[in-house]
């Protein structure tokens, strides 16, 4: 394929350190050559491929030093995209990185387009569509757990599930063929119908069971939403602060992303949670009051997570009670605050009130209680609810889709078959099953299609 030389910047703007500017193609060693000194003066296009190099960026029009660098050379095909990689990183900051960024460009290197290192491995072989995926699930990854997802459906434990699946149609498919050239044969279309019903079952207990754990994907990937309740006082912008602060908070604004909503996230125990600032709920003390217990429920349904929030030091008021009413049957983690202070609530109502909900005690204002909290919120989401290890996670839109549709197409085909509706009908439904599925690996995907997806990465992947 004649492919042109491009390069980006390969980490997030303005975060961090160090940055990365990224070239790949068959120009990419020649131009680094152009821009780079090592003190031993040699060219990197000798080197050894899949080695380190320390020197510095010199602008070859004005012989002026730009940066200080580290510069990883790898030769293709043993790279990322299958083509010459290199990459240069040097000091982060928006003006030093452009500054590298610009000079390569200069040098005949083009601007990469959102997504196309990652769309150049996929049109060189080196992945195929759902791996192309996972990398941008893993760039807005924003925990770890969502980025061991991201990683595990890198190493394609999806894509070998799915052609499983596909290759077991496949054998019923010949099934078929083989009772279709043999009509005359009764015991072939017996053990046909009994092939055939055996396979689609098992097909279809695997793709319920990837459908299943696509919530829980969603989840990993996008957060819990989570909102906190409570009257005024009582130390809910308290217990958002203790959160952020115990947790790492989670950069959200990946350059190149169409996400334009400040959220915070913070990581809990490996429980992603997404404070969410809808319709001005994130922190809420006048809900009820406000818009009426029966609207309230509507919007706090909204929520995955409820934090409702109540002062140990003073009386238990209508106002609480009417937050435990708008908030029944939905996941609460009441929060008693303010332990430090004299009792003054009701403890024996408040246990009424919160029965078989998880109850915690905290005084904030001494850093008490947060590591239980934390517990309560990290059993309430894995409490053998997602298991460990070597789980297959659906977590991309366009994959549930996709099964879906598979789903549907293999239950008609189980269901035909039992009606006796003729094979070659049933024959045309397991074609749509095999064919469907292989579109998650991008087997059998549009141009335009694939175009699509690749335009959502970010700048630089
Ligand atoms: P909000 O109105 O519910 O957001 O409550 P705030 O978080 O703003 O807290 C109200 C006041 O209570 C602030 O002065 C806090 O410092 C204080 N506060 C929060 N948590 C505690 C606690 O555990 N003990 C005590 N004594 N004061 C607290
Ligand atoms: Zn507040």
């Amino acid at each position: 394929m004649d492919l042109d030389t491009i390069a980006a910047i390969s980490t997030p703007m303005g975060e961090g350190a160090i940055a990365i500017v990224r070239l790949s193609g068959e120009e990419a060693v020649t131009i680094a050559d152009r821009v780079f000194q090592s003190p031993s003066k040699k060219l990197l296009m000798e080197a050894a491929s899949h080695t380190i190099h320390y020197g510095h960026l010199v602008d070859p029009k004005t012989g002026q030093v730009v940066e200080e660098v580290m510069l990883s050379l790898m030769k293709g095909p043993k790279t990322f995209t299958r083509e010459d990689v290199v990459e240069i990183n040097c000091h982060g900051g928006l003006v030093s990185v452009n500054r590298v960024l610009q000079l390569v460009l200069n040098e005949g290197a083009r601007l990469a387009e959102p997504g196309e290192f990652t769309k150049r491995a996929f049109l060189n072989g080196r992945i195929d569509l759902s791996q192309a995926e996972a990398v941008m699930d893993l760039i807005r990854a924003k925990t770890d757990k969502a980025m061991n997802v991201a990683l595990n459906q890198m190493e394609g434990r999806l894509s070998r599930l799915i052609r499983k699946l596909r290759q077991e149609i496949l054998e019923t498919l010949a099934h078929i063929e083989v009772n279709i050239d043999y009509p005359e044969y009764d015991d072939v279309e017996e053990m046909t119908h009994r092939v055939l019903l055996e396979k689609a079952a098992v097909v279809r207990q695997e793709i319920d069971k990837l459908l299943q754990t696509s919530q829980q994907g969603k989840i990993l990937r996008e957060g819990l939403s989570t909102v906190i309740i409570g009257r005024p006082n009582v130390g809910k912008s308290s217990l958002l602060n203790a959160l952020v602060q115990e947790n790492k908070a989670i950069v959200t604004d990946i350059p190149g992303t169409t996400r334009d909503v400040i959220e915070e996230y913070v990581n809990v125990r490996g429980v992603p949670l997404r404070l969410v600032d809808t319709a001005g709920i994130r922190e809420t003390e006048d809900i009820v009051e406000r818009i009426g217990v029966e609207r309230s429920r509507q919007v706090l349904k909204e929520a995955d997570l409820i934090l409702l929030v109540l002062n140990y030091s003073d009386e238990l008021t209508s106002e609480d009670e009417k937050l435990f009413e708008a908030t029944a049957g939905m996941d609460v983690i009441v929060i008693v605050n303010k332990t430090d202070l004299p009792p003054k609530i009701n403890m024996e109502r408040v246990k009424e009130l919160a029965e078989g909900k998880q109850l915690i005690t905290t005084s904030l204002l001494q850093e008490k209680g947060i590591d239980e909290l934390e517990e309560a919120i990290a059993s309430l989401f894995f409490s053998g609810s997602i298991e460990a290890g070597d789980m297959t996670y659906v977590s991309n839109s366009r994959h549930i889709a996709l099964l879906h549709q598979a789903l549907t197409a293999i239950t008609d085909a189980i269901e035909n078959t039992q009606s006796g509706t003729p094979i070659d009908i049933v024959q045309i439904d397991l074609t749509r099953t095999w064919e469907l599925l292989g579109e998650i690996i991008g087997e059998s995907v549009h141009d335009s299609l694939i175009d699509q997806l690749f335009s959502q990465f970010c700048l630089g992947k």
